[in-house]
């Protein structure tokens, strides 16, 4: 048995077991395991070693490669025993025939693949990838029959969801608004209170097609179900009974789809150093928060901060350093301000926050209390320890467009900076 313990950057209880006769193929999978997971791996050339493995150690392994034909054990058997122990299994084989197939899917496996060549590696890769991202994934099922239901959280257990059910429309939505960050949701069209397709509808009043995925299930209606379901919002529909292997397919697939629409908005409105808001979307949100404060319905105020003679600091320490502050003053004014406030990065070294309803008599103490844990804190970069000090302006008056209450802002700190920096300058105070 070989066994990488030294693996670095990852934790002892993650391991891939390879259970495979093949040399030559055991180490190109463990190679490459390990050089793209960085995972521990733990390689057995047949039935009984990976036996005596797993009797001990089978709560450290977090995925299984399996050879279906071992020279102890040459009908799958491997398959049974780490599949029975609950470790998420892919299994190889060098041919793969329509009741071979059966076989193996009634038997909870997460994927076959077939030996034939290279390229196979590199989708055993991307299945363990998968897995180890599914963990932290809520998956909603909403179908009347407890049979449908059990069959489909078996399924996506294996996968290593975190499932949730509910048994009509209404319940679904309930669940939807008391979980935060369900994924996908499964849609049975026939459902008691409320069905499949009028539960979409409303769904989609609080949910967009990027957020969550939705699937429409029936057993009935075929054609005609399928379009009303698509109609009504939902991303994708699964005629039942379906293969293991379809409900995998389309579940990752519509997974995959809105987590790379996510991605993409992500860097188009985001700062790529700091995750902040960026200018232009800064103006999007800013915007609609500027009228609701001009129809009277809530409070604004702008801040526009500056890091001080961050010019030196590039120049003592580096750029590299001079990013790592400006990252730590980020994440200090996000963590800070309330979730309805918005924070952007401006430029370089400059941030504008928008905050909302905040007491007027503690608009200066919150920036101060702000503009004091950074003076406070000593940043980290590579070999060096960092201070810095930041200086704010702050308009609080409402003005006739947000461009002016920034360019009052930016008036102010142009005051804190001339007045020494490292102070908060208000329309109130001043
Ligand atoms: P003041 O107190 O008046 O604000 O002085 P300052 O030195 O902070 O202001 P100045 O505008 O003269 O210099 C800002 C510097 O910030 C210059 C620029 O090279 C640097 N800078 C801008 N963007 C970045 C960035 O993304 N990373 C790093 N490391 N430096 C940046
Ligand atoms: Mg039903
Ligand atoms: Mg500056």
């Amino acid at each position: 048995m070989e066994n990488n313990k030294s693996a670095p950057g990852f934790s002892t209880d993650e391991q891939v077991i390879i259970v495979e006769d093949s040399r030559i193929f055991a180490h190109i999978l463990r190679n490459a395991v390990i050089n793209e997971l960085g995972t521990e791996t733990v390689v057995c050339s047949c039935y009984k070693e990976a036996q005596d493995y797993l009797e001990h150690n089978s709560q450290n392994v977090f995925a299984a490669l399996l050879d279906l034909n071992l020279p102890d054990a040459p009908y799958g058997e491997i398959v049974d025993l780490v599949v029975g122990k609950g470790i998420a299994s892919i299994v190889f084989t060098g041919e793969v025939s329509d009741d071979l197939r059966d076989r193996m899917w009634s038997k909870h496996i997460v994927d076959y693949i077939l030996k034939d060549n290279q390229q196979n590696v590199q989708q055993v890769l991307d299945v363990l990838k998968r897995l180890r991202l599914n963990s932290g994934i809520k998956i909603l099922v909403a179908d009347d029959s407890s049979t449908s239901r059990k069959i489909i959280r078996d399924l996506l257990q294996v996968w290593n969801f975190k499932v949730l059910e509910a048994r009509n429309g209404r319940e679904a939505l309930d669940v939807l608004n008391r979980h935060e960050g369900i994924r996908l949701l499964l849609a049975d069209y026939n459902m008691p209170v409320m069905d499949g397709m009028e539960m979409v509808k409303e769904a989609r009043r609080n949910f967009s097609k990027t957020r969550l995925p939705i699937i429409g299930l029936s057993g009935a209606g075929g054609a005609t179900t399928s379009a009303h379901f698509l109609k009504a919002g939902a991303n994708d529909y699964m005629h039942k009974p379906f293969l293991a292997e379809e409900l995998y397919c389309r579940v990752r697939h519509n997974l995959e789809t809105s987590e790379y629409i996510m991605t993409i908005r992500d860097m188009a409105e985001k700062d790529f150093l700091t995750g902040l808001l960026n200018r232009r979307s800064f103006f999007s949100s800013a915007g609609k928060l500027f009228e609701n404060a001009r129809r009277g319905n809530l409070q604004l105020v702008v801040a526009m901060m500056d890091i001080d003679h961050f010019k030196r600091c590039n120049d003592q320490y580096g750029h590299d350093a001079g990013d790592e502050v400006i990252r730590y003053v980020a994440d200090t004014l996000q963590s800070t301000v309330r979730k309805s406030d918005l924070v952007a990065r401006f430029g370089g070294e400059e941030f504008c926050v928008v905050g909302v309803n905040m007491r007027l008599d503690h608009i200066e103490t919150a920036f101060d209390n702000i503009r004091e844990a950074i003076e406070q804190s000593v940043i980290t970069a590579g070999e060096y320890q960092i201070r810095v000090t930041v200086s704010t302006g702050v308009c609080s008056a409402l003005k006739d467009s947000l461009e002016e209450m920034i360019t009052c802002a930016d008036d102010l700190l142009y005051k804190a900076k001339n007045q020494g920096r490292n102070r908060v300058v208000t329309d109130i105070s001043s």
